[in-house]
């Protein structure tokens, strides 16, 4: 089974990855921009690379008292109206948010890679919803049918020329632009979307977001972004739903702003458009001092915290992977990377996205292949804000792998050769 599922593994990463011309373009023009614009967000705020060292240290707190934090959380966020779930699985959090959604609903989401990993946009359309990705990246994943190949940039891999003909596609069958995009045109590709989108955040019946922390102390979620999606997504809607994995959850909401604040500038931005903080419905108190919830914004709340897997990577010694901030950069500087895109990796991507894969998504037989794949240069470590070892951890997944049976054929004849050139040099 597993040489099955390499195979397909190394055709799928040569095929879309390694041999794409355009996935080099894309990459090549991204990975440029990124290199220059982390070096202007670092050089103009040098303490974040000490505040990187102290939220290590929270994370390491936070992540040794993740059941402790997560009961703490729920209670904050009930404390302020919202609803709280915890799910255990994958299963656990589709089944909640299907009963919250239910069927004939129109719904907005903004990026969430822990979405991406219970598959929620598409069991929701399977139950019968129209649901839109708001996202730009996001967006357009959507329209091609594929995946994210970035945590941040999903549609990374894909030139604007493409994006062009994807776009003028849709827009024309939907009657908002009569003839094709300009190839070159981004501002009028933006345009078009914007357009396109406005009028589902102001008719959706249901909003769904991720975060980037939650703190623990005040039920309030920081969500980061530019293009003020989120905040629409969020805010119009009548009702919220949050789904927020559980390492994400910090004790206090001075923490949660130095995760927040680590995050977005390692992920090149000098500051964010938006940073949204949300605590609980919308409310007023307006009238007779007689707090009444559901004013502008969404009169309910429901936050799902999801445990699916990431508890068993806690327990089997994995816990540097749910120290990750998903800021993106060890992406950039790794070399597999850089020729495949989000191809080197299942559901998550990269060397940490292994790590991932293996608990939360695929498992450990489908995430051996990926961890074959990383060459452990060890650059993503170096890079990364919170020196997370990468490397370390795949040797360690490999070798889990390799308890199991799940080392690929080419590894093995590999080692058999190298025991041989061993034993004869004896
Ligand atoms: S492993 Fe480090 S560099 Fe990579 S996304 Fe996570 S926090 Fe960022």
């Amino acid at each position: 089974m597993i040489d099955q599922v390499h195979e397909e593994y190394i055709r799928r990463i040569i095929e879309y990855g390694a041999k794409s011309e355009k996935v080099r373009i894309a990459l090549s023009r991204a990975i440029k921009a990124f290199e220059n614009n982390r070096r202007n967000a670092l050089g103009m705020f040098p303490h974040t690379i000490d505040m990187a060292k102290e939220v290590r240290k929270i994370k390491e707190y936070s992540i040794e008292h993740m059941d402790e934090l997560v009961k703490k959380a729920c209670e904050s966020i009930e404390r302020n109206h919202g609803h709280c779930y915890i799910a255990k699985t994958k299963e656990e959090a589709l089944r909640i948010i299907g009963e919250i959604v239910g069927s004939g609903k129109t719904v907005v989401k903004s990026k969430s890679l822990t979405s991406e990993e219970i598959h929620l946009r598409e069991y929701l359309e399977e139950r019968g919803n129209e649901v839109y990705e708001t996202d730009l990246g996001e967006f357009i994943v959507q329209l091609m049918g594929t995946r994210p190949t970035h945590i941040l940039a999903p549609a990374i891999n894909v030139p604007r020329e493409d994006v062009a003909k994807i776009l003028s596609k849709f827009m024309k069958e939907k009657g908002i632009i009569e003839e094709d995009l300009d190839e070159q045109n981004i501002q009028e590709m933006v345009a078009v979307v914007r357009k396109f989108l406005r009028d589902k955040f102001f008719t959706a019946d249901v909003g769904i977001n991720g975060a980037n922390a939650l703190a623990a102390d005040t039920g309030t979620m920081f969500i980061i972004e530019n293009e003020g999606n989120a905040r629409l997504s969020i805010g119009a809607p009548p009702v919220q739903i949050a789904l927020i994995g559980m390492e994400k959850i910090v004790p206090t909401l001075e923490d949660a702003f130095k995760v927040t604040e680590v995050t977005w500038r390692y992920a090149n931005y000098t500051v964010p458009a938006y940073v949204n903080l949300i605590s609980g419905p919308s409310k007023t108190g307006d009238i007779e001092k007689v707090i009444t919830y559901g004013a502008h914004g969404p009169r309910e709340l429901h936050v799902i915290i999801l445990d699916n897997g990431r508890t068993e990577m806690h327990e089997k010694g994995y816990d540097e992977a749910l120290y990750c901030l998903r800021c993106g950069t060890c992406l950039y500087e790794c070399p597999i990377y850089a020729v495949t895109a989000g191809f080197f990796g299942q559901q998550y991507m990269g060397g940490i996205g292994a790590i991932w894969d293996a608990f939360t998504t695929v498992g450990l037989e489908k995430a051996s292949p990926i961890a074959y794949t990383c060459v452990r240069c060890g650059k993503c470590k170096v890079m990364c804000p919170l020196n997370i070892d990468i490397p370390g951890m795949i040797a360690k997944l490999r070798n889990d792998a390799r308890k199991e049976g799940y080392v690929p054929k080419i590894v093995r004849d590999f080692a058999a050769e190298v025991e041989e050139f061993i034993r004869e040099q004896k």
